[in-house]
């Protein structure tokens, strides 16, 4: 019986939101023993985008959360995973297997990526393309040992992992009642800080053939700018322009 990964997405509401949603369910349909827990922002979860969930076969729970009142705003997609955290603490037996990964709607994954995760102890780590204006940022391994990384701010960051970076056995989350998106979180130290609150340099995996192998990529698409619209032809989602 394979541990199942339970990705973890939040999404929002904007001209790109179908098409990014319908690559990483193109993407995520075809990984074994996967629950993707989509977190869209706000009151109120999209039928568009419900729509599409069920359309993909994907075994899915699809919530919706608030942002944090008072809050900066950079510090995107907090009240999104820390709904799913919860619903995970409340819904799954954590003290089994089982993987956690936050995989932003936009990101592009390469399907090895999955089975690399799928038997985390504590944490993986991998590269991840396309970070901080590199063209990848990864950590650096010795005697096949993270010793340290190549990335934006090691001096000043524990762990400088990006999002895309990184997963967690489930048990993490049992052992560890406090780990989720603090709102004293600091912008850009998102993930070195929730990941201090449960491990040290030695608890984290290398995968990705010792990372040595971009396996995801931190890809970005702009909104297209629509100069004509049209009225007499009936687009699937069309309520999402
Ligand atoms: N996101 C969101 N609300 C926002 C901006 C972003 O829910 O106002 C989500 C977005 O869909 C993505 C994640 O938060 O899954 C990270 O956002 P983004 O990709 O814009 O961040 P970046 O890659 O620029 O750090
Ligand atoms: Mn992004």
């Amino acid at each position: 019986e394979l541990p199942i990964i339970h990705v973890i997405t939040p999404t929002y509401k904007r001209m790109n939101q179908i098409p990014e949603m319908t690559r990483v369910a193109n993407t995520l349909k075809n990984v074994k023993a996967l629950h993707w827990i989509v977190v869209e922002e706000g009151n109120q979860t999209l039928p568009e985008v419900k729509q599409l969930l069920t359309k993909s076969g994907i075994d899915f729970t699809y919530l919706s959360a608030r942002p944090y009142k008072n809050l900066n705003t950079s510090l995107k997609g907090i009240h999104q995973r820390n709904k799913a955290i919860f619903w995970l603490r409340k819904n799954v037996d954590l003290s089994k297997d089982g993987v956690v990964y936050f995989a932003d709607d936009d990101n592009t994954y390469d399907l090895e990526l999955f089975e690399e995760m799928r038997y985390t102890k504590k944490v993986s780590v991998w590269p991840v393309g396309f970070v901080s204006r590199r063209q990848y940022q990864t950590p650096i391994l010795k005697n096949g040992k993270v010793v340290k990384f190549n990335a934006w701010n090691t001096e000043n960051r524990k762990f400088p992992i990006d999002m895309a970076g990184f997963a967690l056995n489930t048990k993490m989350f049992y052992f560890n009642p406090q780990l989720y998106f603090w709102k004293t979180f600091r912008v850009g130290y998102q993930e070195t800080m929730f990941l201090e609150i449960c491990c040290l340099l030695r608890d984290l995996e290398p995968k990705g053939n010792g990372c040595t192998k971009v396996l995801v990529w931190h890809t970005k698409a702009r909104d297209p700018v629509i100069e004509h619209s049209s009225y007499n032809i009936t687009m699937q989602a069309s309520n999402n322009q």
